[in-house]
């Protein structure tokens, strides 16, 4: 029997007194790895009461401190990169190197934190009127709150508590209750570290913990990292409660082939951007536009993806691994169904994929649909599985044209050889972040992840310097000293003049 997972609130791990639990399960075999509670209410209001108490000591550390305390966790993380991507790997299923690569996208988050001295530092103005200089201090907010999806469960979760707490924050993380058991190995490790107490709490739950995390009255940012009607909801909540609220959501991303372009590259960027992790990335290419003569390499492009072959996270020849449930493959599943009904020509069919040993495993074949249009649901809704669509379009303004009226913004790319196409794409393309012969273009973490349109609610995006924005408050201070034996009033007559 799997045992409940505990949680991390007010000062120590601890079995959480609900009965409600979920099981966490391995979606190669449906093994119960761990049962996961669904915190009380009243665990969420201590929580937030001892986050909000922990604040008012952790914010007068000074930020070298804070920043020092960050680094010995860089280096705890990178110490315990493969045990975690194991833990990763068993419960989300991604294979050991796509998890190894998640995690050290989220240790390179947590290092870009050891630089908050830097990125706090405010503006100084001397003498803006005679005697009077104005200057601005960077200040934390409080208990921040983040909520995170299934398909990152290392990297978002630190996308987001180590800057929000290097600036100063107290944070709350409620991950996703599909793959829980990677933040409680994040936390645990957070702790061996040296943090005070209460810094970092870890709430599991669902939709009630969520929602009574973003309405308490003593939260004060919310980061939000999921599908855009869950996105929707926590920025509306969020900002009717008077929140500060960042909320990345969904997406349906583009790769435009240009016939200009490299077509083993072509080939091999479609494969490994819509197949990689299932298709369960939020920048994962599930559309390919092909423009002109580039729709020739579409029975290449079949072939290469026929190839591939999904299996268990510590099988060496498995490509990716299963759908996060059986839920989501059955969605997936019936999204292929719904292509096929509305007239797309399904070249490659993964609908009936197994995997030899694991029979209850979610697999999901590659899938590839050709004549795909703009009114199909295969085109619109995001699939979320190792699906690719393929449409064809006759020129660049034709390609703009498609992707500039979908709703989503989130990743786009562009594969050419002319610098003069894909100047002007990513001058006129509308989305947040844009790749030339890369497929994948997401930003390090000196930059932000900047999605756009619907992928997207709020005005500071993930980590960078835009996070910093997000998790902190500017005070601007404008002040006069006096020396002891001037004239006090004649002096405020002069300056003020
Ligand atoms: P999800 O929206 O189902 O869940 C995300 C979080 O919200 C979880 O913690 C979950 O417990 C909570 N939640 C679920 N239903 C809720 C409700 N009704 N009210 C309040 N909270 C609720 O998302 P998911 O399936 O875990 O993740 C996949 C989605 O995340 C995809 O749509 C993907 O595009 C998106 N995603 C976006 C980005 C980005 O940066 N834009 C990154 C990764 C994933």
């Amino acid at each position: 029997m799997a045992s409940v997972m505990d949680i991390y609130v007010d000062g120590e791990f601890r079995q959480s007194s609900t009965t409600e639990t979920i099981a966490v399960t391995n979606p190669a075999s449906q093994e119960i790895l761990a049962v996961a509670p669904y915190a009380t209410m009243e665990e969420v209001d201590r929580a937030v009461a001892a986050g909000k108490a922990a604040f008012e000591e952790w914010r007068s550390v000074p930020a070298p401190q804070r920043a020092r305390l960050m680094m010995l966790y860089q280096a705890k993380l990178k110490e315990n990169q493969d045990d975690i991507a194991k833990i990763l790997c068993q419960e989300l299923g991604k294979t050991f190197a796509d998890a190894q690569g998640e995690v050290w996208r989220g240790i390179e988050v947590a290092e870009q934190a050891c630089n908050i001295s830097s990125d706090m530092l405010g503006a100084t103005s001397e003498n803006v009127a005679r005697g009077i200089d104005t200057y601005s201090l960077i200040q934390p907010l409080g208990v921040c709150v983040g909520i995170t999806p299934f398909n990152f469960p290392a990297m978002i979760p630190l996308w987001m508590f180590p800057l929000a707490i290097a600036c100063g924050n107290t944070f709350i993380l409620k991950p996703s209750e599909q793959d829980p058991m990677t933040p409680n190995k994040l936390t645990e490790l957070f702790y061996e570290c040296g943090f005070p107490k209460n810094v970092l709490q870890l709430v599991h739950g669902g939709k009630e913990q969520v929602d009574a995390l973003i309405t308490h009255q003593d939260t004060k940012a919310i980061s939000f990292v999921g599908s855009v009607g869950v996105g929707q909801h926590v920025y509306r909540l969020g900002t009717q409660n008077l929140k500060r609220v960042q909320s990345m959501t969904g997406a349906k991303n583009h790769m435009v082939v240009m016939p200009d372009a490299n077509k083993a590259q072509v080939i091999n960027a479609l494969v490994g951007a819509s197949l990689g992790a299932a298709g369960q990335r939020c920048m994962a290419i599930s559309v390919a536009v092909f423009v002109g003569e580039a729709k020739g390499w579409i029975p290449d492009l079949k072939d290469a993806l026929a190839a591939v072959k999904p299996g268990a996270w510590d099988d060496d020849e498995a490509a990716y691994g299963p759908q996060i449930s059986v839920a989501a493959r059955d969605r997936i599943l019936g999204c292929i169904d719904k292509g096929k009904e509305e007239g797309a020509k399904c070249l490659l069919d993964g609908s009936n994929c197994s995997v030899e040993g694991l029979p209850d495993g979610n697999w999901v074949g590659p899938t590839l649909f050709s004549e795909v249009t703009p009114e199909m649901s295969i085109y619109k809704d995001e699939i979320f599985g190792p699906v690719l669509a393929a449409s064809n379009v006759e020129s660049l303004d034709e390609a703009l044209e498609l992707i500039n009226s979908n709703p989503f913004g989130n990743g786009v790319s562009i594969f050419t050889s002319s610098g003069g196409a894909a100047r002007r794409f990513q001058s006129e393309i509308q989305v947040g972040q844009v790749g030339i012969n890369i497929p994948i273009p997401v930003p390090l973490p000196f930059f932000s992840f900047t999605g756009w349109k619907n992928s997207f609610y709020g005005d500071h995006h993930a980590y960078g310097k835009e996070a910093v924005r997000f998790y902190t408050q500017t005070k601007t201070i404008t002040a006069r000293w006096f020396e002891r034996d001037a004239n006090v009033d004649a002096n405020m007559t002069i300056a003020l003049k």
